[in-house]
């Protein structure tokens, strides 16, 4: 190699280099950023806690802090047969939750402290938007914390607790944060229903736990109320969800593609748009009684953030879900290589945006605008792609993306 040509080489790698270090550090756009600065969110997580069993303890008025916040049916595991499958366990679960994105980005396949999330989180994304914010993840099962030991480490989670599987640990240290303390946003997760679903299945101990539980999340609720009357200013959205659901027919274990350990739920505080409210009936992959037509846990991290008012930049766009409030996003969107690798074909659902454009991204590179009513694009542009593809769909200003992966 020539000396001119190492220096260029040099240059080029500083210059990618530098390219990468900007657009890793560049904020998202937060214009208007001022009006948030009241906004605020509360995360509570419910671990194993079953969707059905919920609605039983529901009915019979014994959740009804949980029931305040409107939960409604949802799903995790990812897409069965496909790069984003991931077991419905709580290692897998909880990152997805905190990141909007499956497996294939965030690299948590299963229960193992020793694991480290790849994808930006929403604690990362919430301090990029805004360095000056507070994070909070409070714990019950200290591997979440472990999992997101890097968010830790950089500063994007300013307080971590882990209570070692105490749930009142979780209930305290929560609720005197959310009422005395700074933080901007809080995850607090519980894990007594999934611990006495392994032990006990679903049984009178089972439903006791959801209504233990439930004490805990008007704890956490009631906090927010007494801090109201000295913040009213606040606007606080808060969300509610379970990681996975529980194997039928007597609910001890969960992990595996079922109905039953794929069905969860996500409740808010706030007006849903019909990505929550309104399933799609008929979605193409008609597997597990049309789940697929229901929100998703990658959703989750979507709304917190549209809540803090940060607009996302569809160029560097990487999450899997959609926002669960506001304006509606290209939904159902999918990316699957043809089975001869020709090709890519994008799909996505839903009649809500009639023939509005919907953008196409590659890679951060706007490929093609269509109408939202074709519900789909082919890409067969794609020889000269390698490894790891990201695809984004861009309506009404809502970004959705998803991997696909091609042979090197
Ligand atoms: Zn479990």
């Amino acid at each position: 190699m020539s000396h001119t040509k190492i220096a260029l080489s040099i240059a080029a790698g500083l210059s990618l280099i530098f390219t990468v270090l900007v657009a890793h550090a560049a904020p998202p756009d937060t214009a208007g950023a001022q009006s948030y600065k009241s906004h605020k969110a509360l995360l509570i997580g419910l671990d194993g806690m079953q969707y059905e069993k919920l609605q039983q303890a529901m009915q019979q008025n014994k959740a009804p802090h949980i029931a305040s916040l409107n939960p409604a049916k949802s799903y995790t595991g990812g897409i069965g047969a496909t790069s984003t499958e991931q077991t419905t366990g709580s290692g897998p679960g909880w990152t997805t939750i905190l990141t909007g994105t499956w497996v294939d980005r965030h690299k948590v396949p299963s229960n193992n402290d020793e694991l480290r999330n790849k994808a930006p989180s929403l604690f990362e994304q919430l301090k990029q938007a805004y360095p000056e914010r507070k994070t909070a993840s409070i714990v019950s099962w200290n591997t979440i914390n472990n999992n997101f030991a890097d968010d830790i480490a950089q500063g994007f989670i300013d307080l971590a607790v882990k209570c070692s599987d105490v749930d009142q640990c979780v209930a305290d240290k929560a609720s005197y944060e959310l009422e005395h303390g700074s933080s901007d946003l809080v995850f607090a997760h519980f894990d007594e229903p999934d611990n006495v679903g392994h032990k006990y299945g679903f049984t009178t101990e089972y439903q006791a736990a959801i209504q233990g539980v439930d004490n805990q999340v008007g704890q956490l609720l009631s906090a927010l109320k007494r801090r109201k009357k000295s913040h009213p200013k606040e606007d606080w959205l808060v969300m509610v969800t379970t990681d996975h659901g529980r194997r039928l027919p007597d609910g001890h274990d969960h992990g595996a593609q079922t109905l039953s350990e794929k069905t969860t739920f996500i409740g808010l505080n706030k007006p849903a748009n019909a990505q929550l409210s309104r399933p799609i009936t008929h979605p193409d992959n008609p597997d597990y009684d049309n789940l697929y037509g229901f929100a998703n846990h990658t959703d989750i991290t979507p709304t917190l953030l549209a809540h803090f008012g940060i607009k996302p930049v569809p160029a560097r766009y990487a999450m899997d879900g959609l926002p669960l409030t506001g304006p509606l996003g290209a939904r159902l969107f999918t990316a699957r290589l043809a089975p001869d690798a020709s090709q890519v074909n994008l799909t996505w659902k839903g009649d809500d945006s009639k023939d509005k454009p919907v953008n196409i991204y590659r890679n951060g590179k706007k490929i093609a605008s269509v109408a939202y009513s074709r519900r789909g694009y082919i890409d067969n542009d794609i020889k000269a792609l390698k490894g790891a593809v990201n695809y984004t769909a861009v309506i009404n200003k809502v970004p959705v993306s998803r991997l696909v992966t091609l042979k090197d």
